[in-house]
């Protein structure tokens, strides 16, 4: 899905590396004559190309970026004490993944457009939400699950 650069920093070979919204890094090398991007080679070029959207394979695989940090987990959510807004639907928060960890039964969660995927979730298997996604779950009884959001560390 398409994600925007926020910042840049260098890999351990000097190569230039887009930082994206969703925490996942992407390198933006100038390796003419087969990739060209002479923007990247100038602190004005790359601060042009701030905002500017990249399509990011890593959140389409649902892999959550190695460097983030648990920063809250929730209380456990049996049926009759889901909060509204996870059945009605709420967008996750740029930056922040959001994993739904089932301890006791199924859910179904439902992540809306670009991503358009349903996602199940069983105590085998975790369901990872990337960030600015609209979802909603729909439970299955009997169900008990809690949630945990990744960040980057320092806020
Ligand atoms: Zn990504």
């Amino acid at each position: 899905m398409q994600r925007e650069i926020i910042d840049y920093y260098l890999d351990e070979e000097g190569d230039w590396v887009a930082l994206l919204s969703c925490q996942h890094g992407q390198h933006v090398r100038h390796q003419p004559p087969f990739v060209n991007r002479p923007w990247v080679i100038t602190q004005a070029g790359r601060d042009a190309m701030l905002g500017t959207k990249l399509n990011c394979v890593r959140c389409d695989r649902l892999e959550l970026p190695d460097h983030l940090v648990l920063l809250q987990r929730t209380a456990e959510c049996r049926p009759g004490d889901i909060p509204e807004e996870l059945l009605g639907g709420l967008a996750t928060k740029p930056g922040i993944w959001t994993r739904i960890l089932v301890q006791e039964g199924c859910l179904v969660c439902r992540v809306r457009e670009p991503f358009a995927r349903p996602l199940i979730g069983t105590p085998l298997e975790e369901v990872l939400i990337p960030p600015e996604v609209l979802y909603s779950i729909e439970p299955h009884p009997p169900l008990c699950f809690y949630l945990e959001y990744y960040g980057p560390p320092h806020g």
